[in-house]
């Protein structure tokens, strides 16, 4: 505490990390504890946002249909008085949602323009029934060909003493005979005599009238006179538009459908006039059909049509049982000009729906339905049970209604809920980032600051180390040099005691250089094949006398040439370190033991003592640089703490592995094991 008291690094560290860091995850746990509240509040105005854009999307949908509609309108009002023209019939836009229209001018239908003719069309005609000499005739007509026509000629030429459906089957039975035997230009001439007739009230029924024009354009085609065709289709069309010539709806329809689809499949046809003749046969079918619809409708059309209330914006929706019509006027359309239109229900819906859940993409929470005017359910996002919270026309006039529910709570809390424990979980993230960084960072600091203090203690060692034997050296010398000695055989005595100074010096100069050497690494080694039995018999025969001399016993089995590939002097001091140590941190009476051996591929020196053994805790530190263990003993005995992360450097550059079981006041084993070489 008080390192943390003294450092303001730390201090700073508190102030500028910490502490915002834990006063930001504070408030943001604050903040979270409100998510329901500000889930609910953003729920509802997503709610009402979510309303304006749908509704804002169903006016413009809406309001694009109504522009279709009204220029569909446009190409149709132009069309009875140009159909025949070909040059005019240009393609039609469909509008998506509308199955047919009808054009009213002031009081007037003026499209579908066909259903104003078969009005009058109900005509009753009475059947063709064949007589007896008719179906005498046909008989014959099976074996003897020839005889039948000369039968029919002659009848014909007695035809005033016939009814008029005699003389018509007659003349068919020629025609069907003159078409059979392929005399078409005979057929031809008959049949110009029949339909010149029919207009004589009675002679043809409407279903003959449209056969005898198949007939007719079919034997154009049998001729191969196409032109002919197309123009022979063409003039029946216009007899047709222009109410002169008429049958019923279906078989008109028929016969037109017929004809054109054999034209559009003329080899012949130039592709202009196929484009013509297409836009020409969707513009007859378009208008078949809607003539259809409004004969079936008429009544509620023309009520509609007829009702002429006050509306805001020139649209009036009709719902007629499952039909939807409407009616549009000025302001959309010119003056006296009005629509009513029938609905495709179900595309129309399709358009809406679209448009509806293209919006309501963006708002995925917001449950919602929409309602048609019978209350079944069009589109939905929910489910039933929940509560409607509001209630909202949409569609414009097609009665639709939009239905927002409330949210379920629990499922907006349990919403809330994970958002809670996700950001909790985030900030007790970084919460915990940021104190282990801080103490990693103290440890770092403290590390270092040790570091210092331990470089400190070295050089003050060093420094110790190097002038107690130079103080001697100098003693002894001065003494000698000055003449001080009276006894002549204390010479020798005192030339000892400088050379075993000089030994120290030199000793301790040498560990400071080889610790110096290590720092480079393998590069300041020189690599040679030595024997480990040979370093460690020197390091045994250098040494046994000091330990001798603090009253150890030293013991040695070292087994002969065990060949490493090293570095002589790094070998030398390493073991001399080893075993120096072994003797320093042993009292007497103390055994020390060297061995050399080997097993498998591994070369192994081992130095054992029995002195004061290395605490466990201590044991992992007792490598580091200038690290020595703060027991008394330790104290008492002259070291720089470097002799081991010098044996350490060393052994890592021999890729060496060490080993060290100590236990304290019983002793210690450091193992050396290199690779072994050959
Ligand atoms: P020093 O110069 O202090 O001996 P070393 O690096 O050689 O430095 O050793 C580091 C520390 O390891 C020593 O201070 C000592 O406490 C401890 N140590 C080393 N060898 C032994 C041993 N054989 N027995 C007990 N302690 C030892």
């Amino acid at each position: 505490m008080q390192f943390i008291r003294k450092n303001p690094l730390i201090i700073a560290f508190f102030v500028l990390i910490l502490g915002p860091t834990l006063l930001l995850s504070f408030f943001s746990f604050r903040n979270i504890l409100n998510a329901n509240y500000l889930a609910e509040k953003t729920f509802e105005e997503n709610r009402l946002d979510f309303k304006i854009a749908l509704e804002t999307a169903v006016k413009d949908e809406h309001n694009s249909f109504l522009q279709e509609t009204k220029a569909a309108a446009l190409f149709l009002y132009e069309q009875p008085h140009t159909l025949t023209d070909l040059n005019k019939n240009s393609p039609y836009k469909k509008v998506n949602g509308v199955s047919s229209i009808y054009l009213f001018n002031a009081d007037t239908l003026v499209y579908p323009h066909f259903s104003k003719l078969f009005q009058h069309s109900q005509k009753t005609f009475s059947p063709i029934t064949p007589s007896i000499l008719e179906q005498e005739i046909f008989v014959t007509e099976k074996q003897f060909p020839e005889q039948a026509m000369l039968a029919r000629s002659f009848r014909l030429i007695h035809s005033n003493l016939e009814t008029k459906q005699e003389q018509t089957m007659n003349l068919l039975g020629m025609i069907r005979m003159a078409y059979k035997n392929q005399n078409y230009e005979e057929a031809l001439k008959l049949l110009n005599i029949l339909e010149k007739r029919h207009k004589q009230e009675g002679y043809l029924t409407p279903d003959l009238t449209i056969s005898l024009a198949l007939l007719h354009f079919e034997i154009f085609i049998k001729q191969k006179q196409h032109r002919k065709a197309e123009e022979f289709v063409l003039n029946k069309l216009e007899l047709f538009l222009s109410g002169k010539d008429y049958g019923d709806l279906y078989s008109v329809q028929f016969f037109f459908e017929t004809v054109l689809d054999q034209i559009l499949s003329f080899e012949d046809l130039s592709q202009d006039s196929r484009e013509k003749f297409w836009n020409l046969r969707e513009n007859l079918n378009r208008e078949f059909s809607h003539s259809e619809s409004y004969i079936e409708k008429q009544n509620d059309i023309i009520q509609l049509f007829k009702n002429n209330e006050v509306e805001n914006d020139g649209i009036k929706y009709s719902l007629q049982g499952n039909d939807i019509l409407f009616r549009m006027s000025y302001p959309w359309l010119p003056g006296a000009q009005i629509i009513v239109g029938l609905l495709d229900k179900k595309i129309m819906q399709k358009r809406f729906s679209e448009t509806i859940i293209s919006i309501a993409k963006d708002w995925k929470d917001i449950p919602y339905a929409i309602l048609d005017n019978k209350d079944s359910l069009i589109i939905s996002n929910s489910k039933e049970s929940e509560n409607i919270a509001f209630e909202y026309e949409i569609g414009n006039g097609l009665n639709w209604r939009l239905l927002l529910y409330e949210k379920d709570m629990k499922e907006l809390q349990a919403e809330s809920r994970q958002r809670i424990i996700l950001i909790a979980s985030l900030i007790i993230l970084s919460l915990i980032t940021v104190i282990v960084g801080i103490f990693f960072m103290l440890r770092f600091i403290q590390q270092e600051r040790k570091l210092l203090s331990m470089k400190a203690n070295f050089l003050s060692s060093v420094s110790h180390e190097l002038k107690t034997p130079l103080t001697a050296i100098k003693m002894y010398a001065e003494s000698i040099a000055q003449g001080r000695i009276t006894r002549k055989e204390k010479v020798p005595e005192y030339a000892k005691y400088i050379e075993k100074g000089a030994t120290r010096l030199e000793n301790q100069i040498g560990a400071i250089l080889d610790y110096t050497r290590m720092e480079n690494g393998r590069s300041a080694f020189q690599w040679v094949r030595l024997n480990l039995a040979t370093a460690a018999e020197r390091v045994y025969e250098t040494l046994k006398p000091l330990a001798e001399e603090k009253g150890l016993t030293i013991e040695k089995s070292i087994e002969p040439d065990n060949f490493i590939s090293g570095d002589n002097t790094a070998i030398n001091s390493m073991f001399q370190s080893l075993v120096e140590n072994a003797i320093k941190y042993t009292n007497a009476p103390g055994n020390i033991f060297i061995r050399v051996y080997s097993e498998k591929e591994k070369a192994i020196f081992e130095v054992e003592d029995s002195g004061i053994g290395i605490p466990l805790k201590e044991q992992k530190n007792i490598f580091n640089d200038f690290y020595r263990v703060g027991d008394e003993m330790t104290r008492n005995t002259k070291g720089s703490g470097l002799g081991l992360a010098i044996v350490k450097r060393a052994a890592d550059a021999h890729h060496a592995i060490i080993k060290l079981t100590s236990k304290p006041q019983k002793g210690s084993t450091f193992t050396v094991q290199f690779k072994k070489v050959e």
